[in-house]
């Protein structure tokens, strides 16, 4: 059983599938590993590391991929690679399946299996695969630290002989996985923290944080949760409230954060031209959904932009921003499923299509998009 880990090759992608310690771990179940020149270089790791634990190092995608039972991807494959990847092959990856069908269509007409992580239950057993936590937590991280080096001043409180620098304000809107890391870190360099969030479990999770939670609390709020833990589309008339909230509290604020997402839909916009324009001199806003949409009106995808006198931070991929980081994590996620294929004793693929984890995250499967929220009407 032949596993390839390519370069990744879209939008300059540094994170990178496997780390030595993964391949290590997938060498022992008996497969053979064989790692693009380069794979890991922008996540810091060279390819005699790979070599080290036993992976052959191929001088092109073309050598690693072929033959290959099993790929190893962090983005979907494109139409170059498809073609260099062999029929019946598993390709494990973030597809990004919602609004590409013909990418999807593209994967099935060559008869690849393909599964999405990003589509992994959130349930107990599929905790250690769970891609978006993992990359969300650090892309929360980030965010916070992006924004305190677009931020001109400092962010704790600093008593000194020359004068007392205040605190600086943070204003956390969605207090989901990238939320929630993104309250902490900036509780941690010393700022006063505010959030927000549609969900009313999300309340606890942020007072236990020493944030205070702002909201509007009322019917629609109490219900706001889907079974799944995501939030649902708030109406019209709750996003009225929310915003008249909001834009009382956005005046005093030194930096916001947001992350506010839907599943399958473009983000709410919760940040208007008009409440940018009521925030203090040098404030930062940080839009970590920039690349659905966005929450914050006038951000740009891949670039910072000055609107008035407040900066809109929009990095596309933020946690590749600390790839070494975010590549450990995703190859231990992609890792953790991908050893629930493999028959410990054939030492082959052996993939039990009945099991919700496999249900839930094969899209494409003997030439078709089977997948039942992606396969065509
Ligand atoms: P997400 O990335 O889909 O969205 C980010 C946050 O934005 C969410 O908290 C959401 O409620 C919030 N949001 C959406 N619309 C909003 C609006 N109009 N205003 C303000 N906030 C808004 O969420 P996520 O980080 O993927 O987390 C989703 C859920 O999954 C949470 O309940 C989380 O605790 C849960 N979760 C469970 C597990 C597990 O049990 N294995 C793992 C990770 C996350």
């Amino acid at each position: 059983m032949k596993i390839a880990v390519p370069k990744e090759t879209v939008d300059a992608e540094p994170r990178v599938a496997a780390t030595p310690d993964t391949v290590k771990r997938f060498i022992a179940l008996g497969a053979t590993v064989s790692v693009e020149t380069g794979a890991g270089k922008a996540s810091r790791i060279p390819d005699g590391e790979y070599e080290a634990v036993g992976a052959t190092i191929a001088p092109d995608a073309a050598t690693a991929l072929a033959d290959a039972d099993i790929v190893l991807k962090v983005r979907r494959p494109t139409s170059d690679e498809i073609r260099l990847i062999k029929s019946g092959a598993l390709v494990v990856a973030t597809l990004d399946p919602y609004g590409n069908a013909e990418a999807l269509a593209e994967l099935a007409g060559a008869g690849i299996t393909s599964v999405a992580m990003e589509l992994m239950p959130r349930i107990t057993r599929a905790q250690v695969m769970d891609v978006l936590s993992s990359q969300a937590n650090l892309a929360g991280y980030q965010a916070v630290i992006d924004a305190a080096a677009e931020y001109d001043r400092a962010l704790p409180m600093m008593m000194t002989a020359a004068g007392t620098v205040p605190a600086a304000r943070v204003f956390v809107m969605g207090a989901g996985v990238a939320g929630l890391q993104a309250i902490a870190t900036a509780r941690r360099l010393g700022a006063v923290v505010t959030a927000t969030d549609v969900r009313p479990a999300s309340k606890e999770q942020v007072a236990s944080l020493g944030a205070k939670f702002v909201a509007v609390e009322d019917e629609e709020f109490k219900q706001a949760e889907t079974a799944a833990g995501y939030a649902k589309p708030m109406s019209a008339e709750y996003q009225a409230k929310q915003a008249a909230l909001v834009a009382e509290h956005i005046k005093k604020q030194d930096i916001v954060i947001t992350t506010a997402l839907i599943p399958g839909r473009a983000a709410p916009r919760l940040i208007t031209a008009e409440m940018l324009a009521s925030m203090k001199p040098g404030s930062v806003v940080v839009d970590l959904a920039v690349e659905r949409g966005g929450n914050v009106e006038g951000s740009v995808a891949g670039e910072v932009v000055t609107v008035g006198d407040v900066k809109i931070v929009g990095h596309r991929n933020v946690s590749g921003r600390i790839a070494a980081s975010a590549s450990q994590l995703y190859a231990k996620n992609l890792y953790a499923f991908v050893e629930t294929l493999i028959d410990k004793a054939t030492k082959n693929l052996a993939i039990n299509w009945d099991d919700e984890l496999v249900k839930a995250t094969v899209i494409t499967r003997d030439g078709a998009v089977v997948h039942p929220a992606f396969a065509a009407a």
